[in-house]
């Protein structure tokens, strides 16, 4: 270890995504992309900027991309922050608004980027357990004493489980004096947003990505929204940070993406279609499957250990997420939700191996 490392930097373990292969012939269902190429006028609109314009710096506000999110919701463009991937939107937030000496509460199943943020920015933590069933518990929450934060994936992530609008509701109205973050990564496949609450709460901030739902995890763009307030703080650090926080292409893609969508609809319909399929052949097959709104279950089968099940699929050539910690969930695997195809595939690999 460098003895000119900050003591930060000694302490801390980043966060490891899902293996990217190289290797022509796997079925990637481990790291929940979509399945599905991106809307056509993504790729139009991507080509248009090769012609030249690359030669300019970006816009630096986002303008035109904030226009086009402000109108999806129904928001106004100062209620928009964007970033590079909702993975930097949340290490804005950490920075921003979530360095406070109380600790921050998150559930202790959740999504593991939290707990390395919370070490970056020297953040306590307190980690509040899901219940028996997997359930985020609201009223554990708002007994847990004062807190500098709250932040939670709603679906959850990797249960896939959703929090109904009215327990978020219900979580912001017993919560007012610190930020609430509400991670929407995954709530186009069927979960209820609580962006129609952000006019009446000011402490709540929503967090999306274009990651999953519109298919551009490679193109890097997430945002957030909520109260000028918070968005304003957000912008403070990014400018203290990196003025330009989208390129040029990703400004154009993402612009292009949130003008259509009839094909967000369509692509997510066509999603939930297959989840529910594959529930279903998972549930006959013996595995214990929880209710996922996401694009991807988490399923155990009693008879198998989750490590040895992954390799198993892996030999297969199907790639399937599995977590080692904690260990309440170690059996689980995170089966993102492919094409009918890739589903069918895998629920055969399975037969194979078992
Ligand atoms: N939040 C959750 C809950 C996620 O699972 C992910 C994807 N790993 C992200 C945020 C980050 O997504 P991205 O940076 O691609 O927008």
């Amino acid at each position: 270890m460098s003895r000119f490392w900050s003591k930060v930097v000694h302490g801390l373990t980043p966060y490891v995504p899902g293996e990217q292969p190289r290797i022509d012939g796997l079925i990637k269902l481990n790291t929940n992309e979509c399945p599905y190429p991106p809307s056509d006028k993504v790729l139009q609109a991507i080509a248009a900027q090769t012609t030249g314009d690359l030669r300019l710096y970006p816009d630096p506000q986002a303008a035109g991309l904030k226009a086009a999110i402000a109108h999806h919701h129904g928001l106004k463009a100062e209620q928009v922050f964007v970033g590079n991937g909702s993975d930097e939107v949340l290490a804005h937030a950490f920075m921003a608004l979530l360095r406070h000496p109380a600790p921050l509460l998150h559930p202790d199943i959740s999504y593991s980027f939290y707990p390395v943020y919370a070490r970056l920015y020297g953040i306590e933590t307190r980690e509040i357990a899901l219940r028996a069933d997997f359930s985020i518990a609201v009223d554990d929450y708002l007994q847990a004493g004062p807190n500098g934060g709250i932040i939670f994936p709603n679906p959850n992530a990797p249960t896939g489980m959703a929090l109904p609008l009215a327990e978020v509701e219900r979580l912001l109205a017993g919560n007012p004096d610190s930020v609430v973050v509400v991670d929407e990564a995954y709530v186009d496949f069927g979960a209820q947003t609580a962006a129609p609450l952000i006019d009446r709460y000011p402490q709540l901030l929503v967090i999306r990505t274009l990651s999953k739902a519109w298919a551009l995890a490679g193109l890097r763009v997430g945002y957030a929204l909520g109260h000028p307030d918070l968005i304003e703080a957000l912008s403070r650090v990014k400018d203290s940070f990196n003025s330009y926080p989208l390129d040029r292409l990703a400004l154009a893609g993402a612009t292009a993406a949130l003008s259509d969508a009839a094909w967000l609809a369509q692509t997510s319909a066509r999603i939930q279609a297959s989840r529910e399929a594959l529930s279903e052949g998972l549930r006959a097959r013996g595995f214990e499957v929880l209710p996922s709104q996401a694009n991807f279950v988490f399923a155990r089968h009693p008879a198998h250990e989750g490590a040895s099940l992954a390799a198993q699929l892996r030999k297969q050539r199907i790639l399937v997420r599995q977590f080692a910690r904690p260990q309440r969930i170690a059996d689980f695997l995170r089966i993102t939700i492919g094409t009918p195809q890739q589903c069918e595939a895998l629920l055969n690999a399975y037969d194979a191996v078992a």
